[in-house]
């Protein structure tokens, strides 16, 4: 018998790459979500970007559906492996798979369908997102320490700032006016 960690399930799969891994921790140490959050929040022996596409792969989607989903998909991790493994084309992988597979809650598919409603409206958005920022501020310039419902375990472990006062869009538009006077 072969006691491979669950490797051999990654063979012949759109996930064989990361076996090439050489445990150099070079995408560990550019990874934007990583240097946040650390190792210990991928509760597995294989941390950052590596561990986010290893161990779901060899164990299964089940309590690792997640980690795929911390990801900017920057593509740093592909930029920063010495062997060139493409990091940011398994973790899609691995986010179809918790998608057809049922492993992602069902508000976060009715919350991007509701994002791409107003994101795909641009007098809509403009609207809904300056009513949130007005509601945001309504409860203190500092956020919020809890969450209601499904968003309540972003604020088990950390604070949730209040938005921004002013938008992106009307921040560079003041700025350039300014620099137009100057
Ligand atoms: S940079 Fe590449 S080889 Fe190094 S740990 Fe990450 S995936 Fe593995």
């Amino acid at each position: 018998m072969l006691v491979d960690n669950g490797r051999s399930n990654m063979l012949r799969t759109e996930l064989e790459e990361i076996l090439y891994c050489i445990r150099c921790g070079a995408c560990l140490n550019v990874c934007p979500v990583y240097q946040e959050i650390g190792g210990h929040a991928y509760g597995s022996v294989y941390p950052g970007p590596v561990g986010a596409v290893y161990t779901p792969g060899a164990f299964g989607m089940g309590p690792w559906a997640d980690l795929p989903q911390a990801s900017s998909l920057c593509g740093a991790c592909k930029d920063a492996c010495p062997v060139r493994i493409d990091i940011p084309r398994m973790l899609l992988a691995l986010r179809a798979r918790a998608e057809e597979g049922g492993h992602t809650p069902r508000w976060v598919g009715d919350g991007l369908h509701v994002f791409r409603l107003l994101a795909t409206r641009p007098r809509l958005f403009r609207w809904a997102s300056a009513v949130a920022r007005r509601v945001s501020r309504w409860f203190g310039p500092n956020g919020f320490d809890r969450l209601p419902g499904p968003l309540a375990g972003w604020t088990r472990h950390r604070h949730f700032p209040a938005m921004a006062a002013e938008t992106f869009t009307a921040r560079r538009r003041r700025q350039a006016e300014t620099r137009g006077q100057s």
